[in-house]
């Protein structure tokens, strides 16, 4: 419902800003900068005046009937009013209390079983529309149809409608990343996964073929099918293209899509495997960031690729020590079959050269050791260009989502090359010195296209971790991370064309 006539023409002098809903809204700061936007009812909001002074940054107080005609009221404190870059947590502070100002508040309502909620734009349409859009993501697809949790109705109150969408849209790319990433992998193979993608990216522009493994044979992609050939389930190839002109340079996105990860023959420990149904989560990235960069209509050619299979110990498997060549011509050992998401990246990221891109990026689940060393606090990064670092290190202090640098050093290189029998090996020596995250790196450069290259290792920001902040994304689950990231990244090349 409209509660455009409820708002007072002043709020009170204290820093708490407030979400309103009911109807649902969220409310600004009431420092009074927000003119024509607030209650016009100012004996109302006279009468909170004294509940929100000392209300902390992301905590919500919800209020029944403020007035006769507003069922329901959340106000969220927004934190200090003038906050804008922290250089020490190397964030955009301001845009990030909105996220979490706006997901906050909508979680508070949707818990009171409100279903139609509308947000204010905290002056910062983007960043309140991502917030709500992420907060009330849920995964649900086979819970019982009366049990499910009610999703609210989200709209903006008078923010700016192109700002908002926008917002919108982001948000709604990264849930696709986690919806992808949630579904089970008996219901997310390979063959599924390229049906699910076409689906999502049918009305955007992008262009969507799924190779099949004759395909794969015919480019010599031996590190790639010798993987899948542990599977009954077939591997396939995602090939996406959005083109907005032959006058464009290319720019290539890799993605990793191992649809469920035992390990192999190498095979993993039991407790937690389940999570392995996301080790697609760099696929899911793409995927989601080809829908964005097409809703956004961005002025870019951006080329998806995913190589997608399951790594599995069945009876053809392969074993440590086998030796495949990939499409470029490198011999690869393999000496534990879990290092499986660089052996699939390889041959994709030969097939990427073929595009002669500008720019190439890949994105990949692909080491606990990434985890080790950040956590969940950052995407490691890893690249050959100090510039496009830099724009994308920019990029994850604006979305809140950050990346990391992590080094690329000969050192590294060296342990995944110097063999006398084989050009590459997937592990390298002294695996157990440490460096996981720098040495599969160092592995994936061997295959890299000429020019920019940056690999991103996204194991460590798979899941949720609440430890890490971004309330809006709840408690648990998959995160879609650093989806918005990367496409905020890549609206930075339209200007360089
Ligand atoms: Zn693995």
């Amino acid at each position: 419902m409209c509660i455009e006539d409820r708002r007072p023409n002043d709020m009170m002098d204290d820093g708490a800003n407030n979400m309103v809903d009911e109807g649902g809204d969220v409310l600004p700061p009431p420092n009074g900068n927000n003119q024509g936007r607030l209650f016009r009812d100012t004996l109302i909001m006279n009468h909170f005046r004294h509940l929100f002074s000392g209300l902390k940054k992301g905590k919500a107080r919800v209020f029944y009937k403020p007035t006769k005609d507003v069922d329901v009221l959340a106000v969220v404190g927004l934190g200090k009013k003038d906050e804008k870059y922290d250089e020490l947590n190397d964030i955009d502070t301001r845009k990030e209390n909105v996220r979490i100002a706006s997901g906050v508040g909508v979680k508070s309502l949707q818990e009171v079983e409100v279903t139609d909620v509308r947000v204010e734009d905290f002056e910062d349409p983007v960043a309140s529309a991502e917030g709500a859009t992420l907060a009330t993501f849920a995964f649900q697809e086979f819970k019982a149809e009366d049990k499910r949790k009610k999703i609210p109705k989200v709209s903006h109150y008078k923010a700016d409608e192109k700002k908002w969408k926008e917002g919108v849209v982001l948000g709604d790319s990264q849930n696709t990343a986690r919806y992808l990433k949630e579904l089970p992998s008996n219901l997310l193979t390979p063959t599924r996964f390229g049906e699910l993608a076409s689906k999502i990216l049918s009305d955007g522009g992008v262009k969507v073929t799924v190779h099949d493994k004759a395909w794969a044979e015919s480019k010599k992609m031996g590190s790639f099918l010798a993987v899948a050939q542990g599977s009954k389930e077939e591997p396939k190839f995602l090939e996406m293209s959005y083109s907005c002109g032959s006058g464009l340079p290319n720019i290539v996105l890799v993605g990793k899509g191992v649809t469920f990860d035992t390990g192999g023959i190498s095979i993993k420990p039991s407790a937690g495997m389940d999570a392995m149904r996301a080790d697609m989560g760099g696929a899911a990235m793409v995927v989601a960031t080809m829908l964005a960069i097409s809703r956004l209509k961005l002025q870019l050619n951006v080329i998806g690729l995913c190589p997608l299979t399951e790594n599995m110990p069945g009876g053809a498997a392969i074993k440590p020590g086998d030796v495949v060549r990939a499409s470029n011509g490198k011999s690869i050992c393999i000496d534990n079959t879990d290092a499986e998401g660089r052996l699939i990246l390889a041959d994709a990221l030969c097939y990427a050269s073929t595009f002669n891109p500008c720019f190439t990026l890949d994105a990949a689940t692909l080491t606990g050791a990434m985890k080790v060393a950040l956590g969940a606090a950052a995407t490691g990064c890893f690249t050959n260009s100090t510039k496009r670092f830099k724009q994308i290190q920019k990029a994850g202090t604006r979305t809140g989502d950050r990346i990391w640098r992590m080094p690329l050093y000969e050192a590294y290189t060296n342990r995944v090359t110097g063999f006398p029998a084989f050009d590459v090996h997937n592990v390298g020596q002294g695996s157990n010195k440490g460096g996981g995250a720098c040495t599969a790196a160092a592995f994936l450069k061997e295959f890299a296209p000429p020019g920019d290259w940056m690999h991103l290792d996204i194991a460590g920001v798979m899941d949720v971790d609440p430890f890490h902040g971004m309330p809006y994304l709840g408690g648990s689950g998959m995160s879609g991370r650093p989806t918005r990231t990367v496409v905020e990244f890549l609206k930075g090349f339209q200007a360089e064309k």
